[in-house]
């Protein structure tokens, strides 16, 4: 399929197996701008035979009609275009199939959209392709990006080296951005899948192995994609219902009570022992009741449900029902959470939110900002204390009272949450980790850790101003400070934290970036970090 003129291409099928698979996967594809995202998915389109009828061919012919190369990249447009009137294959995404399942890629129209499906989790990809342009070779975008798979929790990454038929299919160029790339992925905690050589426009290594690259042995990139793991369906998931009310029977004599909600993921049968979280009181399920209809033996993912225990327990909404030998939800009260923020004001610490997660409702403070991305240009900052409109962020929250959850990883309908701020949903997110309570200083508060750009050792305001935030509640303060070596110095910095001490660190400018890495191997729940940063 390579090295051969466009002409001379011979096209598969343009036609749809007789029954597509039924097990799905969703796929998003990021990259800078221009690096041939638009090119790969259309020619895995073209190349799967998942293109209605008669699609390429039109493309084609109008490409001649109008004097203009041929372009993959075209068909995906097209395809958007007839979505937009409403004449389309499918009613709301694009689709590729290959022999073991569906792929549904998520539309990524643009950077803020893409964030806010997926931290809200509208649409959550689960799985990603990056696409580097081997020629241009890593621009800003790609970290980004790069960054974002590991922030949002993509797990199954592969990254693409793509028009590599404009480096000659050259092994070394593949390998320096494989090292260069992979390194870059290490720090931000992507672990990719595999690095990808291939041409879109060609089609190398994309469903067909590349005659070309004949030194490459691993997956194509549909082989890849291949051999991720699908989405559970909810129903394989531990059972999880938010109760939404509890109801009394009427009848005279009857003290049984309806506990009611809508199941999230697994199942629930007559005779299950449920436990009910973050109280951990536990009964038996008597029956399942249905409004209007005759009682179901069980239930599952996606039900409107009301069931009946053996014992009157006190059970109130806001709490999670699970079932007694699946893994249960976690109760806790810090959460550290990534977040997206909508509200007019930002997001500020000494303020009070509502979050809701589930059915309950708890009062929740900002208790510090880890990092924030800017959505609409993804300027990264690392040390803002605040969270404005369009940002996303990795943050903790503290509740007053601790609320039943799932971490995203494990179960992403219990994990996600809205904060409400004066009445109105100004943000929303997922629980990434249960913070846990801090209890390394002698208050059981978390140390506190100052990083200061210094020039020639000197303190300025902005420094100076964070010695009541160091030494608030008694914590004893230490600063260090001096030369260019950065690694004893951080050695004794970490020493003191675990100690429960603050800390002031002064470092020389040009160490930001390393000791920005350093930071981030902190554990945001025991350790505070600020910045100050010299103006330059
Ligand atoms: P996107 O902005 O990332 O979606 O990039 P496009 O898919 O629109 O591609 C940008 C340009 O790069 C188009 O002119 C493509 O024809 C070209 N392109 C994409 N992939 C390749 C490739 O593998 N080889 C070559 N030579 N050009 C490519």
């Amino acid at each position: 399929m390579t090295m051969v003129s466009p002409a001379a291409v011979t096209y598969p099928p343009t036609r749809l197996p007789a029954s597509p698979p039924t097990e799905r996967l969703s796929l998003v594809v990021v990259g800078h701008v221009d690096h041939g995202k638009s090119t790969i998915i259309g020619r895995l389109l073209a190349d799967t035979g998942s293109l209605p009828d008669g699609k390429l061919e039109q493309i084609r012919q109008l490409c001649a009609r109008t004097a203009r190369p041929f372009e993959y990249a075209f068909l995906l447009d097209a395809l958007k275009d007839e979505r937009a009137q409403g004449i389309t294959i499918d009613s709301a995404r694009v689709f590729f199939t290959s022999a073991k399942r569906t792929y549904v890629i998520i539309d990524a129209p643009g950077h803020i959209e893409f964030l806010k499906n997926m931290v809200s989790g509208a649409a959550r990809a689960a799985s990603a392709f990056l696409v580097i342009d081997a020629r241009e070779g890593i621009q800003e975008n790609t970290r980004r990006h790069g960054y974002l798979m590991g922030m949002l929790g993509i797990r199954q990454v592969a990254v693409l080296i793509n028009k590599m038929d404009l480096v000659n299919y050259d092994e070394r160029a593949y390998r320096s951005l494989v090292v260069e790339f992979g390194r870059f992925l290490g720090q931000v905690g992507v672990v990719p899948a595999g690095f990808i050589p291939v041409s879109g426009a060609q089609g190398d290594n994309l469903t067909e192995p590349s005659a070309a690259m004949s030194w490459y042995r691993g997956p194509t990139a549909l082989e890849m994609l291949d051999g991720f793991s699908p989405e559970p369906t909810p129903l394989e998931k531990p059972f999880r219902m938010p109760v939404q009310d509890v109801y009394k029977f009427t009848a005279q004599g009857d003290d049984r009570r309806i506990i009611a909600g809508t199941v999230e993921s697994g199942r629930l049968a007559v005779g299950d022992t449920v436990v009910f979280h973050p109280s951990g009181k536990r009964s038996r399920v008597r029956s399942i009741e249905k409004f209007n209809g005759s009682a179901p033996p069980h239930t599952g993912a996606g039900s409107a449900t009301g069931f009946t225990l053996d014992e009157q327990i006190y059970v109130a909404r806001g709490q999670i029902a699970a079932r007694e030998g699946e893994p249960a939800p976690k109760a806790a009260s810090r959460l550290a959470v990534s977040l997206f923020w909508l509200g007019k004001r930002p997001l500020v610490t000494g303020r009070d939110y509502i979050l809701k997660l589930g059915s309950a409702r708890v009062r929740a403070r900002l208790e510090s900002v880890e990092r924030v991305i800017d959505a609409s240009d993804l300027e990264l900052t690392e040390h803002k204390p605040r969270v404005d409109r369009h940002d996303v962020a990795d943050c903790i929250l503290r509740l007053k009272t601790p609320v039943a959850l799932d971490l995203v990883d494990e179960l992403a309908g219990t994990s996600r949450f809205v904060l409400v701020d004066d009445y109105e949903i100004s943000g929303g997110g997922i629980v990434r980790s249960v913070a846990g309570e801090p209890g390394r200083s002698a208050l059981g508060l978390p140390s506190r850790l100052a990083v200061v750009e210094e020039v020639e050792q000197e303190l300025d305001a902005d420094a100076a101003s964070l010695g009541p935030w160091l030494a608030a509640e008694d914590r004893v303060v230490y600063r260090l400070a001096g030369g260019r070596e950065v690694e004893p110095l951080w050695a004794a910095a970490v020493m003191l934290l675990e100690a429960g001490a603050s800390v002031l660190l002064g470092i020389a400018p040009d160490a930001r970036e390393q000791v920005s890495r350093l930071t981030r191997s902190l554990d945001p729940a025991r350790v505070e970090t600020r910045w100050v940063t010299a103006a330059s």
